[in-house]
């Protein structure tokens, strides 16, 4: 017979949603005894990094969160990690003749923070321009409460133009959701522009962690392990067991553990796998799908640009990251991301990176005579759950009709999409649930700023 460890509640999962929940539950407002079990053996779940064995480098998939993440940051903040995130509050935009386009707030109040710049950019033409207010228009007061409606659908009513799509739409809708515009949906993509754009300046403020993924969140882990939390790493759990009395038990191998409440915070494709056969929470997890990100790591002899980050234009390359600027590193590292990677999926890492550094040479002369001294790729084919049209409906709450069993993740019901910050919001509000909600964990969102105090809804 194993060893027997009894807790308040048994977390599966360390990504950020089971981080969140374990800070909040272990925190002095709720004071209870927590249990965390990971598979993998280290913190941070797709928000991970690790040693690449072959390069000898601590690499990730650059996250970047922005200022309206007010759970994400609470998550930090708490940690004393917050300071580790460096904050930009422009973006640049880049032509393949290396043409730069700024947008960064001036003076204005909100909503017209970004609008001298805006008007400015050579990116866009005086009619994109037109077309593109207009359809900033409707996310002004806020964005559709329900999700039936097509990114896609909205841009054809909305009579965009290809320029319109290319240079400003997409380059914000792709980065942020992460699949083509019929595969999100028009409640998300407006959040993006109403809380990011329009709202305050201080919401669309972009922020990059500084340090790999999981030393960030191994600082979120620390400190839930200050509070008391107990972290399991490297244990598989299996199909968790309720006894007759109602507690949960993991069977580990060396170990049980038991608990008054269970919480899963694991993707939806692994939730199926996890519950006992004899529970069935009603869900249909066949609605969800997932969608790539492919990121290319590049180790240069000399600097290539002097932008700490920049979109790439009408290339397949979306972001380019300068982390070893952005890390202060000194290193001549460069991380470019393509979003929505379906296609790259099934192409050579060497076609992949043939192709970027061709595009590379487009924006950055210099990259052409510098040499690429290292190099290696990582595909993530689940990187994202994607906010279909219709999804919503699906997306469980985190408080399921099964007694003392709860679900956490990014996938649950957040009014978020697949992020970071959705993450943490479904660990807060799984926690408030375990207390019955007695405990408030959730954090408000931005309010609006200038004139956007009394335009937004929300
Ligand atoms: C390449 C890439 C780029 C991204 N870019 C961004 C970005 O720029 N900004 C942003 O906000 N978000 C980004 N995301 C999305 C973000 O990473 C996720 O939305 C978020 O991390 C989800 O957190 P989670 O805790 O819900 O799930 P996960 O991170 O998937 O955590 C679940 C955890 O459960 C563990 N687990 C599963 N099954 C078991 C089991 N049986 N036993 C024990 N443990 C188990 C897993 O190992 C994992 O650690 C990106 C994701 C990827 C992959």
């Amino acid at each position: 017979m194993n060893a027997a460890t009894h807790s308040d509640v048994l977390i599966v999962g360390a990504g950020v949603a089971g981080l969140a929940a374990a800070s909040a539950l272990s925190g002095t407002g709720a004071g209870a005894r927590v249990t965390v079990v990971e598979r993998k053996p280290f913190v941070g779940g797709r928000a991970y990094s690790y040693l690449h064995p072959a390069l000898q480098e601590r690499v990730d998939c650059q996250h970047v969160l922005l200022g309206c993440c007010t759970n994400l940051r609470y998550l930090a903040a708490n940690a004393g990690v917050d300071d580790r995130i460096r904050w930009y509050d422009q973006l640049n935009f880049l032509e393949p003749n290396g043409r730069l386009s700024r947008i960064q707030p001036g003076a204005m109040p909100a909503p017209l923070h970004a609008s001298f710049d805006f008007l400015r950019v050579p990116m866009l033409s005086v009619p994109d321009k037109v077309v593109i207010a207009r359809g900033l228009l409707e996310f002004m007061r806020g964005y559709p409460l329900t999700d039936g409606q097509s990114f896609s659908a909205w841009l054809k009513r909305t009579g965009q133009t290809q320029r319109a799509i290319k240079h400003f739409w997409e380059p914000v809708i792709v980065g942020a959701l992460n699949d083509r515009f019929e595969n999100c949906s028009l409640r998300y993509a407006g959040q993006v522009f109403h809380e990011g754009f329009l709202k305050s300046a201080e919401g669309g403020r972009l922020g990059i962690p500084a340090i790999p993924l999981s030393e960030f969140f191994g600082e979120v882990a620390k400190k839930a392990e200050a509070q008391g939390t107990r972290f399991l790493l490297g244990k598989n759990v299996d199909t968790p067991v309720q006894r007759l009395d109602g507690r949960w038990w993991i069977h580990l191998e060396d170990e049980s553990l038991s608990a008054d409440a269970l919480i899963l915070a694991v993707p939806f494709e692994q939730v199926q796998r996890l519950l006992p056969p004899e529970v069935d929470l009603g869900l249909d997890l066949s609605r969800f799908t997932h969608a790539p990100i492919t990121t290319l790591h590049l180790w240069f002899d000399r600097e290539i640009t002097d932008l700490d980050h920049a979109v790439l234009l009408d290339t397949g390359v979306q972001w380019l990251f300068n982390k070893g600027r952005i890390r202060r590193s000194g290193a001549h590292y460069v991380e470019l991301v393509i979003s929505a990677s379906h296609a790259e999926l099934h192409e050579s890492r060497d076609e992949i990176t043939q192709s970027a550094l061709r595009e590379l040479a487009m924006f950055f002369p210099a990259a052409k005579d510098a040499k690429l001294l290292k190099n290696g790729i990582l595909k993530e084919a689940r990187a994202t759950f994607s906010v279909l049209p219709g999804l919503d409906a699906y997306r469980p709450q985190q408080t399921t009709q099964c007694e003392g069993l709860f679900l956490a993740g990014d996938w649950t019901r957040t009014g978020w999409p697949s992020t970071m910050e959705g993450g943490v919001r479904s660990g807060y509000l799984a926690a408030e649930a375990v207390t019955g909600n007695t405990s408030k964990f959730l954090q408000p969102d931005l309010p609006g700023q200038g004139l956007m105090r009394f335009l937004a809804a929300t």
